[in-house]
């Protein structure tokens, strides 16, 4: 196992990475205030994890009160989080219950809010089962629901008080979800680590066949850029905003084609082409650093040609990313492998021109 700190200026919490965790009340329990704990889990995740770990905790005095939500994006609701609401009132949980989370991103995302909001705050712990998850919405403290109108519209910053990504866990995720968190992994690559980025070019075979040594490499080189990034910039005001490589492209994709058509990492993965794409119109970017981007996306199962959403839906779909800020579009560009940057004046000519795959 390996442990991992992120240290913020109101708090610092570890960030346990290895194999057969779940079970590892030694971890856990440190950080329960009484002994009482609420877990939130799904009816896929429910049946494959849910038992050993109510059962490890009951087993040093804990009483546990799980609660199974329905899976999917879709449900990442205010009436699924009233189902949380629901069971900590029903059993009269108190301020010190703990919540603790065991699932991907959604399960993460709507117990941290539950978490921040219950009673103006309860504790929080993540036990993240998809390599998105640990890799990416376990670490740095977003939690959300989703708003008919906008997804992630309704949310707190709120940190857990310790992460346990369970690297045997990822054995039963499907190849596609794991393709999905691989997108997240190369992202980290590409914003700021080159070496990273050669090293899974080495290692993606090895990562799709789930080599243990290989995922725990990923998922501790990204927590920890993921972590340092964070803990220099909680908030989102200035470089957390690297972490959007490829997303305000990808979010288009998503909003464009209907959530659920592609996973929020495919996505991401020909956004991030796109961004490369775009990069090497602005001259930032070489063609070979295009094509090794290219291939190392495909190389990890992901697309890597956007569907066609029309230039005009294109262009109106990015401008109402939330990364918009006073009105302009900003891109996390390239210059160069490991080398991500914020612009804000990309010509909508260069834009068009990616979009419809034309050379400039
Ligand atoms: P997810 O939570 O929907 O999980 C994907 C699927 O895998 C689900 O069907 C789930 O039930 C299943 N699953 C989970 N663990 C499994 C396992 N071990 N074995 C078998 N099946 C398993 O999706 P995700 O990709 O983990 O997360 C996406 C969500 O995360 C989105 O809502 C996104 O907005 C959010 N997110 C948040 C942050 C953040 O910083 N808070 C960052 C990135 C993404
Ligand atoms: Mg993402």
């Amino acid at each position: 196992m390996i442990t991992l700190d992120l240290v913020l200026p109101d708090t610092a919490y570890p960030i346990h990475i290895g194999r057969h965790l779940l079970t590892r009340t030694d971890l856990l329990c440190p950080h329960l205030p009484i002994h009482d704990a609420v877990i939130v889990t799904n009816t896929t995740v429910a049946p494959l994890y849910l038992a050993p770990l109510q059962s490890a905790l009951e087993a040093n005095g804990v009483r546990v009160t799980p609660v199974i939500l329905p899976d999917g994006e879709a449900y990442k609701t205010s009436e699924t989080l009233n189902l949380i609401y629901d069971a900590l009132l029903q059993r009269h949980c108190e301020r010190k219950t703990t919540l603790i989370a065991l699932g991907g991103g959604v399960v993460g995302d709507m117990t941290g809010f539950a978490a921040a909001t219950y009673q103006r705050g309860a504790p929080f712990i993540q036990i993240p089962t998809t390599l998105l998850a640990q890799v990416d919405s376990s670490v740095g403290g977003k939690t959300a629901i989703n708003h008919p109108l906008g997804k992630n519209m309704i949310g707190a910053f709120y940190q857990p008080r310790v992460v346990l990504a369970d690297l045997a866990l990822l054995d039963t995720l499907p190849e596609r979800e794991l393709s999905a968190g691989l997108a997240e992994v190369i992202k980290y690559g590409l914003l700021g680590n080159a070496e990273f980025f050669q090293w899974l070019e080495t290692h993606m075979p090895a990562l799709r066949t789930r080599d243990m040594g290989a995922l725990q490499e990923a998922v501790r080189v990204a927590c920890r850029m993921k972590a340092d990034i964070v803990a220099a910039d909680e908030r989102e005001t200035g470089q957390r905003a690297l972490l959007n490589l490829g997303h305000t492209f990808g979010h288009a994709i998503e909003a464009g084609l209907g959530y659920g058509a592609w996973l929020h990492g495919e996505a991401v993965a020909a956004g991030m082409v796109l961004a490369a794409e775009t990069s090497a119109a602005l001259g930032w970017l070489s063609p070979r650093e295009v094509d090794r981007i290219t291939a190392l996306i495909a190389a990890a199962g992901l697309p890597v040609t956007a569907p066609d959403l029309g230039v005009n839906t294109w262009l109106e779909l990015m401008a109402h990313d939330k990364k918009v800020e006073a009105g302009k579009l900003r891109f996390v560009l390239l210059h160069g492998i490991g080398d991500a940057r914020i612009e804000s004046g990309v010509p909508t000519s260069v834009l068009e021109a990616v979009l419809t795959g034309r050379r400039i």
